[in-house]
């Protein structure tokens, strides 16, 4: 077995953007009941830390972190009609974007083989200078800098599967050469962005991979783009780290979702990567909860993922048989790449 670190705190639930909001504190209350539930002596339960003001610095302006932290103790402030704040929510904030950071340190200094981060509010939407869609800072965005600027990593891989695409995580690195980042989305969803062409820019043109899924589609299609893809992807930029953003509301059961994806689905996701990393990386990557909003989904693929963490890897990555309607949506992924 390998070792795994989950990193979270009940005090995640602290931060409650309001009654009927979906990203609620019991979704982490149900990430924790299942782990619990998980005790065994390769899981290593870590508590988080909060992130420094200069570690969100890495990828968030000066003037926007002080305007979250200025949202502390108020009763409750909105920065857009889905991203709302209550009293505690910017300490909160600190506490997931450094929850990343505690996964991230786990793994490099040996501790565990890798992690999963159980934080939230989640990350991937939020942009340097503003929160959207849920998001203050961007959690795995400020790991990714952090690596590269703090430890001198060359080069870092970021895998989303959220069922949304994560703007916020594109926008930070598009110029970058050093951040490879790959989105699987539904496509149109929100927030808009996420076409096959968006690929970078600059010194950053072909290291931001998009790949645009029309709803409906399951396990077969997301195995598909990642063998066809996402994997071959990966290993020509060979990851010194991957980082996942870890979101499950393309899982079927989801209300904010439309797309099918299973708890074998996301198993056999982060089993590819965990493969690619062992080839590329020796084994290091950290999972982190993005979005997923029904309760018993979102658990049930936690353990999916935080199992397959666990089991060793020495097979060859096996592809995934059908998913063929997922191939027009590869080919032009494709033809946007091969003009650079
Ligand atoms: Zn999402």
């Amino acid at each position: 077995m390998l070792k795994t670190a989950l990193i979270t705190d009940r005090r995640y639930t602290a931060h409650r953007p309001g009654s009927a909001h979906p990203e609620r504190p019991e979704r982490v209350e149900a990430m924790i009941e299942m782990a619990d539930g998980l005790r065994r002596d390769e899981l290593k339960f870590i508590a988080p830390r909060e992130a420094e003001l200069d570690e969100l610095e890495l990828c968030h302006e000066r003037d926007y972190i002080a305007s979250v932290a200025r949202t502390a103790g108020l009763d409750h402030y909105a920065f857009d009609p889905d991203t709302r704040t209550s009293p505690e929510s910017f300490r909160i904030a600190l506490l997931a974007a450094g929850g990343v950071l505690t996964a991230v340190e786990a793994v490099l200094e040996g501790v565990v083989d890798n992690a999963f981060a159980i934080v939230r509010p989640p990350g991937h939407h939020a942009l340097p200078a503003r929160a959207m869609g849920f998001c203050l800072f961007n959690n795995v965005a400020i790991a990714a800098a952090w690596l590269l600027q703090r430890r001198g990593l060359k080069r870092v891989a970021i895998v989303d599967w959220d069922v949304h695409h994560g703007n916020g995580t594109q926008e930070i690195f598009y110029y970058s050469p050093d951040v490879l980042y790959v989105s699987t989305h539904q496509f149109p969803q929100y927030p808009g962005t996420g076409a096959v062409d968006e690929i970078g820019e600059g010194a950053g043109a072909g290291y931001t991979v998009n790949i645009p899924l029309p709803a409906q589609f399951g396990d077969a299609e997301y195995l598909r783009a990642f063998d066809e893809l996402i994997v071959p992807a990966c290993r020509e930029f060979k990851p010194e780290f991957i980082l996942v953003s870890a979101g499950f509301d393309c899982h079927f059961r989801d209300p904010l979702g439309a797309m099918r994806v299973t708890e074998a689905g996301f198993a056999g996701m982060i089993r590819r990567l965990k493969q690619i990393a062992a080839e590329c990386c020796r084994g290091r990557i950290v999972a982190a909860l993005e979005g997923g909003y029904d309760l018993k989904a979102l658990a049930d693929s936690g353990q999916a993922v935080i199992e397959e963490l666990g089991r060793e890897t020495d097979e060859p990555i096996v592809a995934a048989a059908g998913g063929e309607a997922v191939m027009p949506v590869i080919e032009r992924a494709r033809r946007a790449h091969a003009r650079i």
